[in-house]
């Protein structure tokens, strides 16, 4: 991918010896997998100065990926790797910049909001959180000792050296069929242990099927691990029969683990709102409760997680994020000298008479746009608002021109905002 990977721990002495940096960005992103690299494209494509921070590989989990299949726009399908890899040529040829390490700290309440990272401090009116998941483990007996000597979360990094040998696959949805029916290609034979009866196995009934039709498949239904065997390195696993109690041993020296992600929200807790699983919750704009704050891709609470829905959440939070900026430069910079007057109105979306407030305003843009600027802010969204702006009545038109500003909270009407607007 031609990225420089593992700088963190490849400094030279005059990296170690430089001094800590404060760098500005309109947008930071938090995270380099499918999510944050969508946002990337749509924020540099709209002239954001866009840091994205990724810790490890770019593209995320998506580069662990043997085959995508579903992503629109490649009927062969495509390995991870090389569609992440497309991903990020396009994120660079917008003027993405990138910084490879782990970001540590963040505060991310005020207007400016602070991104620490082992070396530098970044400064940004806008975080996109794309900080996606990483892999649950069962939490059987010895586990840990396994993990990364047997035990693996990857198949397309481990099945070449399973070649002609017997894998044990642990999960019961789609994803670890998938992952299985890859596996069989390789290794011999692939136990699949599967915790639950055949017909409440949370996966397609099609790719079941496919998978009880693959004589090197073997599913074992109602089993969990008890534990893991071995010296150095895996050599069994022990699963248990969840019904009837009875251990069962099966030699392998790799076990794949399926069973879902914990999302990577720690740096967040406390700060945006969450599900009680750690998702963060947004609305349809990808907005957390946190004004200039978004979250994207599988940190966040939502229906399907897939490449092709990162994109999406990439796009629509990007391009929220422009808006968001423009409004919050136009609103503070109203004292800039613009020929142009402006309207706003500063409103709540949840009242039903501040909504029929909001079509006059639309209709008078639609009317006048070439006449005057115009802004909406709905507090409902931009929660912080209120207390930076001094507004104390909500709805208010602000009408403005250059240093002129007159506001209007009681019985707003189109003709009083244009009397207002045309004595400016
Ligand atoms: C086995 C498997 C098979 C799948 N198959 C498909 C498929 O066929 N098709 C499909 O569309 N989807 C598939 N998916 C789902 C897809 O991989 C995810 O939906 C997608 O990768 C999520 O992208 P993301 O950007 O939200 O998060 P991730 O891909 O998890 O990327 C998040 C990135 O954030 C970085 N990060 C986290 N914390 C920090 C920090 N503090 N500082 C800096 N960086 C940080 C991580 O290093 C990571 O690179 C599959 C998933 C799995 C696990």
């Amino acid at each position: 991918m031609g990225q420089p990977q593992g700088l963190s721990l490849n400094m030279n002495k005059g990296d170690i010896m430089r001094e800590k940096k404060i760098e500005q960005y309109d947008v930071v992103i938090i995270g380099g997998g499918p999510a944050g690299l969508s946002a990337g494209i749509y924020a540099g494509r709209a002239n954001l100065k866009t840091l994205i921070i990724e810790q490890n590989l770019v593209g995320g989990l998506a580069v662990n990926m043997n085959e995508i299949e579903n992503y629109p726009g490649f009927p062969e399908g495509m390995t991870g790797k090389a569609l992440m890899d497309l991903f990020y040529q396009q994120a660079k040829r917008f003027n993405v910049h990138f910084r490879f390490t782990d970001v540590r700290k963040v505060d991310i309440q005020g207007d400016v909001k602070k991104i620490w990272t082992f070396r530098d401090t970044y400064e940004t009116r806008v975080v996109i959180i794309a900080s996606g998941g990483k892999p649950k483990v069962t939490g059987a007996k010895n586990e840990d000792k396994y993990l990364g000597k047997g035990i693996t979360f990857c198949s397309v990094c481990d099945a070449a050296v399973n070649t002609g040998k017997k894998v044990v696959v642990i999960g019961s949805e789609d994803m670890a069929v998938e992952e299985s029916l890859f596996l069989a290609k390789f290794a011999d034979k692939v136990i699949l242990s599967v915790n639950v009866d055949s017909d409440k196995m949370n996966c397609s009934e099609e790719l079941k099927d496919v998978a009880l039709n693959n004589p090197k498949i073997e599913i074992l239904w109602n089993t969990s691990v008890n534990h893991f065997e071995g010296n150095n390195q895996l050599e069994k696993v022990v699963l248990k029969n969840l019904k009837t109690n009875e251990l069962i041993k099966v030699d392998c020296r790799s076990c794949f683990e399926f069973i879902g992600y914990i999302p990577n929200a720690d740096l967040f807790k406390g700060m945006v709102d969450m599900t009680e699983n750690g998702y963060i919750i947004t609305n349809e704009n990808m907005q957390t409760n946190i004004e200039g704050v978004y979250a994207i891709g599988d940190i966040r609470n939502k229906f399907l997680r897939q490449v092709v829905t990162c994109a999406g959440d990439g796009a629509i939070a990007s391009i929220h994020a422009e808006k968001y900026l423009l409004r919050n430069k136009a609103f503070k910079n109203k004292r800039m000298k613009v020929e142009k007057p402006s309207i706003t109105l500063i409103y709540n979306s949840i009242e039903e008479d501040q909504l029929k407030l909001l079509k006059i305003i639309e209709k008078m843009e639609l009317k006048l746009k070439g006449r005057y600027f115009f802004y909406t802010i709905d507090i409902y969204k931009a929660k912080g608002f209120l207390a930076k702006s001094g507004i104390e009545k909500v709805p208010t038109v602000i009408v403005s021109k250059n240093e002129i500003e007159k506001k209007l909270s009681d019985h707003i009407t189109e003709e009083k905002i244009t009397r207002i607007a045309e004595k400016l």
